[in-house]
């Protein structure tokens, strides 16, 4: 940010300046007003010694308050304007200051693995956070994960998202390697079983029963967790089905250490 010519020209004179120096300041500031700490409401970019006294438009004399702050502060040096309360003067003026370390270190960083990438031969570009915003705002898409990541970098497309739903994946891990389940006193109480296959299954799996007889006739879809018995728990989106057969029972998918939603 201090050195803005590494971001190339339309970082600095194009729509995203505005962007780039907003998302930077929300972050620095605690996106709360410096003066009063309020939150949660739009905040300005302020000075803090004021242009009409040759403050600079350098990053480290920008901050963000609320409205009626910055109309009181008006022209007004920060010293002046916060003369009756020296420690958040104070507080102030420490963190307009603060060296960008954090930033530094990730610039670093980053510029050795893009040099990395590049090596690769294949295609790389780069974004920032300010063009992600920028992007999505464009096309008026909420604030969403998956839509952020969608409008990473320049070539981002025209989204069509009617319709699409984003797929939810959880890692679960493979289970445990315990021979024993303990009680809360971390006492062996209950037996497990030394083989996680079970007549073709094993806990994890999503099964499709369809039940024909008894009590539990219907059809229940969901994850199951296999006894050696071969009686079945389901867990369907309508709750936990005990007791399932496991002739009843047809993989839909085998278990690979991820849920999906
Ligand atoms: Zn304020």
């Amino acid at each position: 940010m201090r050195n803005p010519d590494i971001q190339g020209k339309e970082y600095q004179q194009g729509t995203l300046t505005g962007y780039e120096t907003r998302e930077f300041l929300l972050e620095k500031w605690d996106r709360q007003c410096a003066y009063c700490g309020i939150k949660d409401v739009p905040l300005q970019i302020e000075h803090i010694h004021p242009r009409a006294q040759g403050g600079s438009n350098s990053i480290t004399n920008l901050t963000l308050s609320c409205s009626k702050c910055n109309t009181k502060k008006g022209t007004k040096d920060i010293k002046e304007f916060l003369k009756k309360e020296p420690l958040r003067l104070e507080r102030i003026l420490k963190q307009a200051k603060r060296p960008l370390a954090d930033a530094a270190a990730v610039n670093t960083t980053r510029f050795a693995l893009l040099e990395v990438l590049k090596a690769t031969g294949l295609p790389v570009e780069t974004g920032s956070g300010g063009l992600t915003k920028f992007n999505r705002n464009q096309q008026n898409l909420e604030k969403t994960h998956w839509l952020d990541a969608a409008c990473v970098g320049k070539s981002t497309p025209i989204l069509n998202i009617e319709g699409v739903k984003p797929l939810l994946i959880t890692a679960n891990g493979h289970g445990t390697r315990q021979l024993c389940r303990t009680d809360k006193f971390g006492i062996p109480n209950r037996h497990c079983s030394r083989t996680k296959f079970h007549f073709g299954f094993q806990t994890g799996d999503i099964v499709k029963a369809v039940v024909t007889t008894g009590k539990k006739i219907g059809e229940y879809i969901g994850r199951i967790a296999v006894r050696s018995t071969g009686s079945f728990n389901i867990s369907t989106s309508n709750g936990l089905i005990q007791g399932i057969s496991y002739k009843y029972c047809k993989s839909i998918h085998k278990k690979d250490g991820y849920s999906y939603a």
